[in-house]
């Protein structure tokens, strides 16, 4: 079942996503070689808890044998998502880090990723984390009442496959609202026209996976990191947005948003 949001409801939703953008800002800022993942992992529920909310991701189970233990997902290069953060992994130059980070406030979850550059890498890379970046926001931009699902993957394959780049097909967006996940279930491919009618009141985090080589993937023995399966670098981008009358309102925006259809009316001054 699709729950549709309030528009009370959407604005608390948007008051977790700010906390969501919050964090990244702030890591984006901080971001520099010699750092470890588990520090970012660490600044980061401390901005989640003093914001009064919580980290959505650690305990998070999904039906595996060991809970998530982390506030962030941070995966390095090849590791396309839910790297756990740890002490021992080190950023150095020319690294690409995708930052994942899930917060709940008043009961409602916010859920958006990043991709950032340690440094400087190759315009190879950079060009695969920009492009992958746009096509979130061609993605965004599709979400009207009565698009389909299948228009946002169409938006986002089309453009990231122009460049030969593989789109993950292996883990796809959600449904977001009172859990993280919920129904439906966002690809990031799919034929124009096809998928289920978009409606006013849904709320979606859309996150586009893309790898400079294959789409495939191979999930890794700690039961969550998972990595290409060629082992070339992947970017990942994702926010949590509402369907409104009005178009596409970006919840977990930073405020560095393209210009493009997003709502800021009605909605978000409830
Ligand atoms: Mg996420
Ligand atoms: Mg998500």
């Amino acid at each position: 079942m699709i729950v549709r949001k309030s528009k009370v409801e959407i604005e608390k939703m948007r008051r977790a996503g700010q906390v969501v953008a919050d964090v990244h800002k702030e890591l984006r800022d901080v971001l520099k070689p010699g750092m470890s993942t588990l520090d970012l992992d660490r600044l980061a529920e401390a901005r989640v808890r003093k914001a009064g909310a919580i980290p959505t991701f650690k305990g998070y189970h999904a039906g595996k044998t060991t809970a998530f233990p982390a506030t962030l997902c941070v995966s390095i290069n090849e590791e396309v998502v839910h790297g756990i953060p740890s002490a021992t992994r080190i950023l150095k130059e020319g690294d690409i880090i995708a930052i994942d980070c899930g917060a709940t406030l008043d009961g409602f979850v916010g859920d958006s990723a990043q991709t950032l550059i340690v440094g400087k890498t190759t315009d190879e890379i950079r060009l695969l984390v920009e492009r992958t970046r746009e096509s979130l926001y061609r993605g965004i931009a599709q979400c009207f009442p009565d698009n389909r699902i299948g228009d946002i993957g169409h938006a986002v394959e089309s453009f990231a496959k122009s460049f030969g780049y593989g789109v993950v097909e292996d883990y796809c967006g959600h449904g977001v609202g009172k859990r993280l996940h919920e129904e439906p279930q966002v690809p990031n491919y799919g034929l124009p026209g096809t998928g289920k009618r978009l409606k006013s009141g849904w709320a979606i985090a859309i996150e586009p996976m893309v790898n400079l080589g294959t789409k495939d993937t191979i999930e890794l023995d700690d039961e969550w990191t998972v990595i290409t399966a060629d082992r070339k670098p992947s970017a990942h981008w994702e926010h949590s947005i509402a369907i409104t009358d009005d178009g596409p309102m970006i919840l977990t925006s930073r405020g560095d948003d393209p210009p493009g259809p997003w709502a800021r009316s009605s909605f978000a001054m409830v």
